[in-house]
C-alpha cells in the first residue's frame, strides 16, 4: 500500500516536471525569437573572464539546485545564461544608499553570477550610465519607447511618499520618485524591487519616518517580484532573471512578494550553529568560550528564527562565508520593518512571535509547522500558469500564501 502511494506520487512529481519542462522549452524559443541580439557572445566573455566550461557546468548544478529544479533542467539554465544579456532592463534608484548595487559591482573573485550581472541589458542605470542630465532622460525614454512591456524594471530604493512625493525628485524636469515609478512600471513586463528598501521601505520608513517613505508595492499598488536583503545576494537576483528567461513570468512568492526558491525558508533551519541551538549551548558575551567554540548566537541577538532567507545555505563572496559564519547574528534584513521591529539587534526577542505578519508560532515550536524540501521546490514554480503571461497586474493582490 506504501509502495503503491509512493510510486503514485514520484509519477506524479516526474509528469509535473515533464510539463514544466515543456512549457520551459516553448518560453525560451519564443524569447529566442523576441528578445534583442546579444551585444556580445557569452562563451567569448567567459574565456576572457577565465571561467572553464567545467566551472560553467558546475555553476549551472548549482543554480538549478538553488532554484529548486531538478537536474533535467540545467541545459535550460545554461540556456537562459547566455540569453541573460539580451533582456533589456531599466533600473531605477530612489530613496537608498546604492549599497545594492555596489555590493553586486564589488567583486574580487568574479563567478558566474557575477559576469552575468557585468553583461546585463542595463538601458538605463543613473549610478552606472555615463549620461547624465538630458541625455539620460533621453535614453530613459528611448528605453520606453522601444521595449515597452518588454523589458523588467529594476527598483533599488523607496518612494518617500510625503508632501505628494516632492522629498525627492530626479532628472532634469524634476520628476517625483512617485512619478517616475508609475511612468516606468506601467510599461515594464515585470518589476523586481532589490534590497529591502525598495521592497518594504527598510530604514528610510523606520521610525518615525519623516518622509513617510514606503516600499514600492505599497507605494504604487502594484505586484513586485521582492529580493529582500540589506543588501540582498546577487545570486538571489540573478536566479529570479533567469527563471523569467525560462519561464516568460516571474517566480511564485511568499506573502511578502518574496520568491519562494530563495526565501521559502529560515536563516535557523539551515544554519551551520543549529546543533548547538538544540542543545542550549549559546554564547553569552562576545569572545567567550562560546565564541570560540562557534556556539548559537541567539542569546547576542541573532534574528535567524524569525527570517526567511537562503543566506545559510548560498552564502556570499562566491560561497565563502555568511555573518552567522563570520560570528554575528543575523539581523533579520530580509524581513519588513526590521529596523524596528528586529531591535535591538544585538539582543534577543525570544518572547516576540515570529515575524510581524499574524504568524503566532514561537521560535521553539515552528520548526515542527515546515514543509519537506520536495513540496516546497514545487510550490516555488506551482503558480507558473499564473505567471505565464509575463505581464504584471496593476493591482497588488491579497496573497494567499503564508509562512505556515
Ligand atoms: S539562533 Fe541564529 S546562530 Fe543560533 S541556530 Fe538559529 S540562526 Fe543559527
Ligand atoms: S544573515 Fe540575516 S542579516 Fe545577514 S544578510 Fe542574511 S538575512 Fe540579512
Amino acid at each position: 500500500m506504501g509502495k503503491d502511494r509512493d510510486a503514485e506520487y514520484r509519477s506524479k512529481v516526474s509528469g509535473y516536471y515533464h510539463q514544466l519542462m515543456e512549457q520551459c522549452q516553448a518560453n525560451m524559443d519564443r524569447m529566442d525569437r523576441e528578445l534583442p541580439r546579444a551585444r556580445e557572445d557569452f562563451g567569448e566573455i567567459l574565456k576572457e573572464r577565465g571561467v572553464t566550461r567545467r566551472n560553467f557546468l558546475k555553476w549551472t548544478s548549482a543554480m538549478t539546485a538553488a532554484l529548486m529544479l531538478p537536474p533535467i533542467f540545467k541545459p535550460m539554465v545554461a540556456r537562459a545564461a547566455e540569453n541573460f544579456s539580451r533582456l533589456p532592463v531599466v533600473w531605477l534608484h530612489f530613496a537608498e544608499c546604492t549599497g545594492c548595487s555596489e555590493s553586486f559591482l564589488r567583486t574580487s573573485y568574479p563567478n558566474v553570477d557575477d559576469i552575468l550581472l557585468d553583461t546585463i541589458s542595463l538601458e538605463y542605470h543613473e549610478t552606472l550610465m555615463a549620461a547624465a542630465g538630458y541625455q539620460a532622460e533621453a535614453n530613459l525614454e528611448k528605453a520606453l519607447k522601444d521595449f515597452p512591456g518588454k523589458f523588467v524594471c529594476v527598483i533599488e530604493g523607496a518612494i518617500p511618499m510625503g508632501l505628494d512625493g516632492k522629498y525627492l525628485t530626479l532628472g532634469p524636469k524634476g520628476k517625483t520618485a512617485l512619478e517616475l515609478g508609475r511612468e516606468v512600471t506601467s510599461k515594464a513586463a515585470a518589476t523586481i524591487c532589490i534590497g529591502s528598501c525598495s521592497c518594504f521601505g527598510n530604514i528610510q520608513a523606520a521610525k518615525p519616518n519623516p518622509t513617510d517613505a514606503k516600499g514600492i508595492r505599497d507605494a504604487l499598488h502594484i505586484s513586485t517580484v521582492n529580493i529582500a536583503g540589506c543588501p540582498p545576494s546577487p545570486q538571489n537576483f540573478v536566479g529570479t532573471i533567469l527563471h523569467f528567461l525560462m519561464f516568460g513570468g516571474m517566480p511564485p512568492l511568499d506573502s511578502l512578494g518574496r520568491p519562494v526558491w530563495a526565501y521559502g525558508k529560515r536563516i535557523h533551519d539551515y544554519c551551520e550553529r543549529r546543533p548547538h541551538y538544540d542543545a542550549g549551548e549559546y554564547v553569552e558575551e562576545w569572545g567567550d568560550d562560546g565564541a570560540k567554540k562557534g556556539w548559537c548566537l541567539y542569546k547576542m541577538g541573532c534574528k535567524g528564527p524569525y527570517t526567511y532567507s537562503n543566506c545559510a545555505r548560498i552564502r556570499f563572496n562566491d560561497g565563502m562565508s555568511w555573518p552567522i559564519m563570520a560570528g554575528h547574528g543575523c539581523m533579520g534584513c530580509t524581513e519588513p520593518a526590521f529596523w524596528d521591529t528586529m531591535a535591538p539587534l544585538e539582543k534577543p526577542i525570544s518572547e516576540k512571535p515570529i515575524g510581524g505578519w499574524g504568524v503566532t508560532a514561537r521560535v521553539d515550536s515552528l520548526g515542527a509547522a515546515l514543509t519537506g524540501a520536495a513540496i516546497v521546490g514545487i510550490a516555488a514554480h506551482a503558480g507558473l500558469t499564473a505567471a505565464k503571461g509575463h505581464g504584471q497586474p496593476k493591482k497588488a493582490e491579497p496573497d494567499k500564501e503564508s509562512h505556515e
